[in-house]
């Protein structure tokens, strides 16, 4: 098996940039730790995939968040790709999604879901960005898949003329990303600009070859040289995506402080202990009565992190 890798290329004179994505390890852990209906798995595989490209893409230093707020049996999926490419997915369905064929009837049922990309920065104090963009085209056409709705995102809002295809199945979650390198901005680029036009528009229709299968089957670097030979791909080093869920017993601990004293000591009461589930890994963490009682000592005392022995 092929490691999981990321690379972003350019190509001919530099006037369009891509990259390309293909998760292995990372997707099958996430698909071993969190079992979701089959669509809505699938649809998981396309969000991660498609959160790394989207990273990749800008430059940014935090979390990327993208999220589709559905409102058929897909309530909420949401997949993270952290500043070292860390990526974890999870959702939220009901029983009705197994039947549900394609992204409009999951999470479009009704014309109202949603897009969300949440740009989360890592240094406290800078601003963070959300774009949010509405499942369907201008003419208000429920759009096909999460690539259409993304390549009008990037089109629309981010105004880079974009061309992307994801796809997912149960060994591998892939992604290809073109874009037509932004201009500076200047007059007086006429000749450059339609230069750059052209450019994409032979990268698109390239690209435009590519089915879900191949994208699927074939690695990265194969594939930008099947696709783009011609025209001259410069490859850089490979980055390399990995599983990474940013759960710990702090921020658990965090959490349950922010329920409060009287909430934590009622489900003690009841079960003797809480448990907490990570929704995105499945890890499990317990607090018994001697935990909670430490829980909000700490709150009003502040003593350091008792920390564990190894
Ligand atoms: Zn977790």
């Amino acid at each position: 098996m092929s490691a999981d890798t990321l690379l972003k290329f350019m190509l001919g004179a530099g006037q369009v940039r891509g990259l390309v994505v293909q998760l292995n390890d990372s997707w099958q852990t996430m698909c071993a730790r969190r079992r979701h209906a089959d669509p809505v798995q699938l649809l998981l595989g396309e969000m991660a995939a498609a959160s790394a490209l989207l990273a990749g893409s800008l430059k940014f230093d935090g979390t990327l968040v993208l999220q589709l707020q559905g409102d058929g049996p897909l309530r909420l999926a949401v997949a993270e790709c952290q500043p070292d490419f860390g990526l974890r997915a999870t959702a939220k369905a009901e029983a009705a999604a197994a039947e549900a064929v394609g992204l409009a009837p999951l999470a479009n049922a009704h014309g109202g879901g949603r897009c969300v990309i949440t740009l989360d920065p890592r240094r406290p104090g800078q601003q963070a960005y959300q774009g949010v963009v509405a499942l369907d085209d201008a003419q208000g056409q429920a759009l096909p898949d999460l690539s259409a709705v993304l390549g009008q995102y990037l089109r629309d809002s981010e105004q880079i003329p974009s061309w992307l295809l994801l796809a997912a199945d149960a060994r591998r979650a892939s992604g290809l990303l073109v874009q037509r390198m932004p201009g500076e901005g200047g007059q007086a680029r006429d000749a450059d600009a339609d230069e750059a036009d052209e450019a994409f528009s032979r990268a698109v229709h390239l690209a435009s070859t590519l089915g879900r299968d191949e994208l699927l089957q074939r690695s990265p670097e194969d594939l930008l040289h099947k696709l783009f030979w011609q025209e001259q791909p410069r490859v850089f080093d490979p980055l390399r995506p990995r599983f990474h869920c940013t759960c710990s017993t702090q921020r658990v601990a965090n959490m349950l402080r922010a329920l409060g004293r009287d909430e934590v000591e009622s489900v003690l009461k009841e079960r003797g202990e809480v448990e907490v589930t990570c929704e995105f890994c499945g890890a499990a963490y317990t607090f018994d009565l001697v935990d909670a009682a430490r829980l909000f000592r700490a709150d009003i005392d502040q003593p350091p992190a008792p920390r564990d022995a190894q």
